[in-house]
């Protein structure tokens, strides 16, 4: 008898998942709580899948082989709760996809970069001519491009929450960026359950296999003490140096590993920022580990143009220069954003907060930032924060006045920079919706 394979959540990970499912024999079954999407309906339609949705059937879905957990479901979903009391394995994509097969797999982890340097990493590679797929939270389902394509290389971008569903993936080479609190609503509030889960990228390496982490994050630092790994380590720090590893010289990123050295001048480097530097480390170094020539690397990492909404350059006007980076969506995201900007900076804030600790930002804000616009449908605790740090403190609730009040603002010579701190959804659909009103605002002036 078939085996059956049901997938809760019919987005992108569900539907790939679907397909491979179908490829590989299995008796698929889709529930989603919510409406799904008009573009999903067809695909499921077009290949003929069972599927359900605004709500979840339990008796087609206890019945289950294994399941597969869309990423945004949580686990204390009432669902999930049956599933998981009944012994039923629920798995995610990454987990379920990874069975079927032989690639080389890079994951790629972190609070903060995961897109950047997935995209940075994808974009070296392809340069080298490699077989290669970039898939996981970005662009087209894993799951999707297994059942489809014959791929020698995959890069993955892993949320904890595809981690969490992991019972035997191993990629051979992990990264884990950096690890600051975010999603704690998901891990009960405790930062450690998040930490372990980041870290859960490793749990299946083995000696032949490499961890590659920020050896300036302290968090990072003290987990590995605590629960060292199987795979080797290769660090990467923007202060320290590494007999194996990747770190900044005299103006030069340079990775070595085994004595072999690559290096170049940070000047070169296309994407701005002292984070930037530590995502082209991670990403040079996973080129190192595959071998791709050092010219290649080199003139990636001069020519990747970076990705939407994350310190994205928009337009100058009247030499100021307006900056979208609607993908800072926590405090962290949001240090790197001001600590690369060079000159006086009017800064757009806000949204909703995840209980955000602003004070790690004062330092900046006292060094750049000239004036705060803050953006949301309560925008009291920003007020109240950063009242008495800047001269120029006004609210709005809608982003047209925002870039308004910014271009009033801003002199020559200043930056405006869209970096909220917060989730988008009070006044946006998500994140690129704020950042393309932002960026047609600007472009309305
Ligand atoms: P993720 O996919 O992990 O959310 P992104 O690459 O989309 O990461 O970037 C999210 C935000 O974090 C952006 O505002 C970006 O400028 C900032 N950022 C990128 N890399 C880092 C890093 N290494 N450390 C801290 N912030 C970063």
């Amino acid at each position: 008898m078939k085996k059956r394979l049901v997938i809760l959540g019919a987005g992108e990970s569900g539907v790939g998942t679907a397909i491979l499912g179908k490829a590989k024999g299995y008796d698929v079954f889709l529930s989603d709580f919510g409406k799904v999407k008009n573009h999903y309906k067809e695909i499921l339609t077009a290949e003929e899948f069972t599927w359900e949705e605004e709500g979840h059937t339990e008796a087609l879905i206890l019945n289950a082989d294994v399941v597969m957990k869309s990423p945004g479901i949580p686990d204390k979903a009432p669902i999930v709760q049956r599933l998981l009391e009944k012994g039923v394995p629920v798995i995610s994509e990454i987990e379920f996809a990874s069975q079927y097969t032989d690639a080389t797999i890079v994951g790629i982890t972190g609070s903060n970069g995961k897109t950047t340097t997935t995209m940075l990493t994808g974009f070296i590679l392809e340069q080298a001519g490699i077989n290669l797929g970039v898939a996981g939270n970005i662009g087209d389902s894993y799951a999707k491009m297994v059942a489809q394509k014959e791929i020698d290389t995959y890069v993955l971008e892993i949320s904890s929450f595809q981690l969490d569903g992991i019972a035997d993936f191993v990629p051979h080479i992990a990264v884990v960026l950096n690890v600051t609190p975010d999603h704690l609503d998901r891990y009960d509030y405790k930062f450690e359950n998040y930490i372990a889960s980041k870290f859960r990228i490793a749990m299946n390496q083995k000696e032949t296999d490499y961890l590659i982490y920020d050896a300036d994050d302290p968090v990072s630092v003290d987990w590995l003490n605590k629960h060292p790994v199987r795979s080797k380590l290769l660090p990467f720090s923007l202060t320290q140096e590494f007999e194996n590893g990747a770190f900044i010289k005299d103006n030069n990123l340079v990775v070595q590993i085994d004595n072999n050295t690559f290096t170049m001048t940070t000047n070169n480097l296309a994407l701005k920022g002292q984070h930037n530097k530590k995502n082209a480390m991670a990403a040079s170094t996973v080129a190192n580990l595959l071998n791709i020539r050092k010219a290649t690397i080199r003139e990636s990492l001069e020519g990747f143009q970076g990705v939407e909404h994350r310190l994205e350059q928009v337009l100058k006007i009247n030499n100021v220069q307006y900056i979208n980076d609607s993908k800072a969506t926590n405090v962290n995201a949001t240090f790197y954003a001001l600590d690369s900007m060079n000159d006086p900076t009017v800064w757009i804030v806000g949204g909703v907060d995840k209980g955000n600790d602003y004070r790690d930002l004062y330092p900046l804000i006292n060094e750049k930032v000239k004036a705060i616009i803050c953006l949301g449908v309560d925008n009291q605790k920003l007020m109240s924060h950063f009242e008495n740090m800047v001269d120029i403190i006004v609210e709005t609730p809608s982003m047209t006045e925002a870039v308004k009040i910014a271009y009033k603002v801003a002199e020559r010579g200043d930056n405006v920079l869209l970096s909220p701190a917060c989730a988008s959804f009070d006044l946006f659909e998500n994140y690129e919706d704020r950042g393309r009103q932002f960026k047609a605002a600007v472009r309305n002036l």
